[in-house]
């Protein structure tokens, strides 16, 4: 076995099994490590074994005084902080001129199809799909990937297969931190607002990982940004020039006037043909064809094609879905609002004056509620959940009455028992989810279950 073409997986969940293969097919030797040890890494390990014929060294259930074998090239799951020991056995491992990268950065460097990456503090998901949607509709094998869909060593083994012929990547401030600098390749920052600070230190700190998409891309037509964020590129990137768009000024070459989306004054879609609402999906429609446009050229955005793509795209679960009207109130799950941002575009997408009941709250990220302030004019009671319900407490409750509520469930009877009509009963809790719930998608699925029992109980009395 030589070392230098010997790659270590540290952690064996979805991307390690992912980095796993792309490193087998590539004939690499392997040694897997993973704290926990189940079954179930041992049946992926036999498969691995039958589809690739590669013999992996495992150390499941591993504890740090088992030293690890030597390696030319480690991989980093998502899930390894830089503070875990097992983060210091894999650098202990490295062979002195060793690489240490996380699985974005291995399977970007096998990677042999073009691609487009995305990030931004709220949209990534959403112009993520869009941007693959549209390019489907030119013709384009697109498939979106990274920090949605199968994990991009998986893609990127699809590709070397010639089964993708792009990949549209969608990238988080936790992925690209600890790479160096991002390949060069079409790519959009969409917002930058406050998330995440606990672990970035600052705002200023956050925003410079983001535009680490954008440092290595050259022409303007592939550099995309919101036009809000022109002061961040003079700061990290100067003189460097970009593609803008913005719903709200006209200084930008993707605008918004009325309904229609507008190119340097030419007119490219008219939003009354999505079922997206609201400027910030304007925003991530504008993005997405600012991508289109890097990839395929300006003539795209005119095509029919690429209209009828945006029209037949409806948007995830659990982000601004209307699931239920009853007896004049809209409820809406985003579930997905994990921060202050996310929430006020959907207060300015669905307020009617004062009439939202919104469900605020979990997990404490460190997080500046006082970003809340634009939506608490149109907030008619805010219902406050989780660890964080007493700062968010704290935050607003000088300018919106507020309910601390004690659980999940009594949160939503009491949203609801307090809906009049032409009101709007929202879960857009500004926080993570994980204090109460396994994710965001758990947490949503609760709130429909739990308001669907609530109103009909409502409805019988
Ligand atoms: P991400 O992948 O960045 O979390 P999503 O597309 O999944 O983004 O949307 C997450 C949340 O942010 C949802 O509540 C959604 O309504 C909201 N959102 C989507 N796009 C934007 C945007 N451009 N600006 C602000 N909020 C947005």
């Amino acid at each position: 076995m030589t070392f230098e073409n010997t790659v270590l997986i540290c952690g064996y969940g979805i991307s390690g099994k992912a980095a796993a293969r792309l490193a087998a097919c590539q004939g690499k030797q392997l040694i897997v490590v993973d704290e926990n040890k189940t079954p179930e890494m041992r049946t992926a390990l036999s498969e691995l074994k039958l589809e690739t014929g590669a013999e992996a060294m495992a150390y499941f259930g591993w504890t740090p005084e088992l030293p690890l074998p030597k390696c030319g090239t480690a991989v980093l799951s998502p899930g390894i902080r830089h503070t875990s020991l097992l983060y210091k056995a894999a650098c202990d491992a490295l062979l002195p001129d060793g690489r240490l990268l996380n699985e974005m950065e291995f399977a970007l460097a096998s990677l042999k199809c073009p691609f487009a990456a995305i990030t931004g503090t709220n949209g990534k998901t959403t112009t993520t799909e869009l941007t693959t949607a549209l390019l489907k509709a030119h013709s384009l094998r697109a498939e979106s990937t990274g920090n949605i869909g199968n994990a991009l060593s998986d893609c990127a083994l699809e590709a070397l297969r010639g089964n993708l012929s792009f990949l549209v990547i969608e990238t988080s401030s936790f992925q690209l931190e600890p790479i160096g600098t991002f390949p060069s390749c079409p790519a959009a920052v969409l917002n930058v607002a406050s998330d995440h600070i606990d672990r970035h230190g600052s705002l200023d700190a956050y925003a410079q990982v983001k535009f680490k998409i954008l440092s290595r891309t050259l022409p303007p037509e592939q550099r995309v940004l919101n036009a809000n964020l022109l002061p961040y590129l003079e700061r990290f990137l100067p003189g460097c020039g970009a593609t803008t768009f913005s719903a709200v000024s006209e200084k930008a070459d993707f605008t918004l006037s009325g309904q229609t989306i507008f190119f340097h004054g030419k007119p490219v879609f008219d939003l009354s043909r999505t079922p997206l609402k609201g400027a910030h999906n304007a925003e991530n429609i504008m993005a997405a064809l600012a991508l289109l446009r890097a990839v395929k050229g300006e003539a795209a955005l005119f095509s029919e094609k690429t209209g009828e793509a945006l029209e037949a795209f409806h948007g995830s679960p659990h982000r601004m879905e209307v699931f239920a009207r009853r007896n004049g109130v809209i409820y809406v799950n985003d579930s997905k609002a994990t921060n202050p941002h996310a929430v006020n575009a959907a207060v300015r997408t669905f307020a009617d004056g004062r009439n939202l009941l919104v469900i605020l709250g979990g997990l404490d990220k460190a997080m500046d509620f006082s970003e809340l302030e634009p939506s608490l004019p149109h907030i008619k009671q805010a219902f406050l959940i989780g660890q964080c319900r007493e700062t968010i407490h704290k935050a607003i409750s000088g300018s919106v009455k507020c309910k601390l509520c004690s659980s999940f469930e009594s949160a939503v009877r009491d949203a609801c028992s307090a809906a009049e009509s032409g009101d709007c009963v929202m879960l857009s809790p500004a926080t993570a989810s994980m204090d109460m719930f396994k994710n965001y998608a758990e947490r949503g699925d609760t709130f429909k279950r739990l308001v669907t029992q609530w109103t009909e109980v409502m409805g019988k009395q």
